[in-house]
């Protein structure tokens, strides 16, 4: 018997990364590859060039694409910016924070963390406070999580430049906007960001499998002068040797096409519509949500209402296991959520909201979230999904 029979009609992926495909997407990434030496490659790596940074509003930076995952382009970062005896400061998120750190300090880097407090963004004073500290400057880059995907908590990047700016600190700024690049507006050249980290399969609506960083003048110096070892994710080898087009190998072309369609259908749609769409939806699911919440089972896990992720929002859920939940939610209504990941796991469940999505899909999701809290007996209150529908139709 086949335990993964066709399912009929589509299953609504709410994953907070890897993200659903537009159809035009898949198309794209459907064409054949091009042999390597092949010049119709080049304007569209420079199509993908051009679009992030527009994206990303980054004239003036390098976009460096790797075939990797989010993890890569923090690997690129931690071996190109620190050099032996360096340290990364990391201002606690939660697990994305703490993956970085530990992925740094496998590296053999050194890293001081600020301490993370559940529930709530960045700490900017004891990020400010360890800059302060650090009298003999060995603090060589903030990285900071913009979006931690794990607690659907966003912190301000403003108030952490000004804390580096205030601190008087040269550490170069480093954000990983994996999470809500293609959700929120980012400007890295206002925000004066030395390192911007993406990945292909959250807010940009491909595969994984493409991630990249976009780095400024004085980041490439930094890494120009630092002996780490490395070859691959060296920044100073991908700008300056063209062969093999700046991928250290094989260009990942179908990635690249879909590349080319994802930001054509953003920027089709325009970014300030894209970014009132992501946060239209994201009220429609949070405030289900907090209708939910009134059966006193279920709450966010961001505790600031502005704090809260427009891209993902994790709910927390106690007395009822959330992976049985999520069972039901993905086998019985075809709703994809994701689940609680690090310290955060069997206490919430995550449901996605970015990317090629639509009121009537979040409605869809909600629903069917509804229906499987309705099947665990999960105390809900009334009218969680009339919620979400009243925030949609006041719109
Ligand atoms: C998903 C994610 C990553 C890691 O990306 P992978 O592609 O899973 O390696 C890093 N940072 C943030 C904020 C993320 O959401």
């Amino acid at each position: 018997m086949n335990p993964f029979p066709r399912i009929p009609g589509q299953r609504l992926l709410h994953s907070p990364g890897p993200t659903r495909l537009p159809d035009e997407v898949l198309h794209a990434l459907s064409r054949q590859p091009m042999d390597l030496a092949d010049s119709r490659l080049d304007p569209i790596i420079a199509a993908c060039e051009d679009g992030l940074k527009r994206l990303l509003n980054a004239p003036q930076a390098e976009v460096l694409m790797y075939i990797a995952n989010g993890h890569g382009a923090w690997e690129a970062a931690v071996v190109n910016l620190l050099a032996p005896g360096c340290i990364a400061l990391i201002p606690g998120t939660g697990h994305f924070s703490e993956s970085w750190a530990l992925q740094t300090e496998a590296l053999g880097g050194q890293v001081l963390r600020t301490p993370w407090v559940e529930g709530q963004p960045i700490d900017v004073a004891a990020v400010a406070q360890a800059l302060r500290d650090d009298r003999e400057r060995r603090i060589a880059a903030v990285f900071c999580v913009h979006t931690d995907t794990a607690s659907g908590v966003t912190s301000d990047l403003q108030a952490l430049r000004a804390a580096l700016d205030d601190s008087g600190h040269p550490a170069l700024f480093v954000v990983d906007v994996v999470a809500s690049l293609g959700v929120v507006p980012f400007d890295m050249q206002a925000l004066r960001a030395d390192v911007v980290i993406g990945a292909s399969q959250k807010g940009l609506m491909l595969p994984p499998g493409l991630g990249f960083v976009a780095v400024n003048a004085a980041a490439v110096e930094v890494a120009r002068a630092n002996p780490t070892p490395r070859y691959y994710w060296d920044w100073g080898r991908r700008i300056d040797a063209l062969s093999y087009r700046k991928f250290c190998g094989t260009p990942p072309m179908n990635l690249l096409y879909g590349l080319q369609a994802a930001l054509g259908l953003l920027f089709a749609e325009g970014l300030d519509a894209v970014f009132a769409r992501h946060r239209l939806l994201a009220g429609a699911v949070q405030a289900a949500v907090q209708g939910w919440s009134e059966g006193g089972a279920i709450g966010f896990f961001c505790q600031p209402p502005a704090c809260r992720s427009l891209s993902v929002t994790a709910v927390t859920l106690q007395g009822f296991e959330p992976e049985a939940v999520r069972r039901t939610a993905r086998e019985r209504f075809q709703v994809a959520l994701s689940g609680g990941l690090g310290p955060l796991a069997g206490r919430v469940f995550r449901i996605g909201h970015m990317g090629d999505l639509n009121a009537g899909m979040v409605l869809g999701a909600l629903a069917g979230v509804e229906a499987a809290l309705q099947v665990h007996g999960v105390p809900i209150g009334h009218g969680g999904v009339q919620r979400a529908i009243a925030h949609l139709a006041a719109d």
